[in-house]
């Protein structure tokens, strides 16, 4: 199968943002992804096909070589730790921040922390590295319920307005890393499939160019 070149998607708001970057190195969806229930599609050039996969599934995919390529958030990247994975591109879209949050006007706790969130591995290594002793809790979702009901002092979660926060009267403390939409590649695939894969991400990388002068902010 070296001549057929695999890329995971993720599902959900990124996938949106993505497709016209892909569009412009010539590859485009067959089927109308809104209609059909397959999760492999066929694409415009003959070579390439791309999966629709959940975003925490994608790393993981790449990782292994089950595709060549993938697209997944920097905060889901982190999560998954990198094993495995070349990151030679920055889409910047879907840009948010990673960030603690607790209950608005209180403190944090002195001592041990409990700490709701769904990047558990991210949060470990955040609060190891700032000398921090937290019990990780892991949830799958409204991250936001976890300290109105008293099931933890802070959660790590994504930020973007911070209107979710606030609805739920939680305010971010710290911030812990920007987040954007990365392009990240199989190694053993980089080097065996170099000439195919180069050009595709050398024309995402140029109309991730074009969109930053047509829209500097
Ligand atoms: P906001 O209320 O605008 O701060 O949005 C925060 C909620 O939207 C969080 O619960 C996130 O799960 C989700 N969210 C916002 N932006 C992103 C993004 N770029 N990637 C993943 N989730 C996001």
């Amino acid at each position: 199968m070296t001549d057929t070149i695999t890329i995971a998607l993720s599902k959900g708001r990124i996938l949106k943002e993505t497709l016209p970057l892909l569009a412009e190195a010539g590859i485009e969806l067959l089927d109308d992804i809104d209609k059909s229930r397959k999760l492999v599609f066929p694409t415009t050039d003959p070579n390439v096909r791309v999966l629709i996969i959940r975003a925490t599934d994608v790393p993981t995919y790449v990782q292994y070589g089950g595709a060549d390529l993938g697209v997944a958030g920097k905060d889901v990247l982190m999560e998954h730790g990198g094993e495995g994975l070349y990151e030679p591109l920055d889409l910047n879209i879907s840009r948010c921040r990673l960030m603690t949050a607790g209950p608005k006007g209180v403190a944090p706790p002195q001592g041990r922390l409990r700490v709701a969130t769904k990047f558990v591995n991210l949060a470990r290594r955040y609060y190891a590295a700032k000398g921090l002793q937290a019990d990780i809790i892991k949830l799958y979702g409204a991250m936001e319920l976890a300290p109105i009901l008293g099931l933890a002092d802070e959660i790590v979660d994504i930020v973007d307005t911070g209107n979710t926060l606030k609805a739920n009267g939680l305010e971010a403390r710290e911030l812990i890393a920007n987040i954007s939409t990365r392009l990240v590649a199989n190694r053993a695939s980089m080097k065996i499939k170099h000439q195919k894969l180069h050009p595709i991400i050398e024309k995402m990388g140029a109309a991730v160019e074009r969109c930053k002068v047509a829209d500097p902010a």
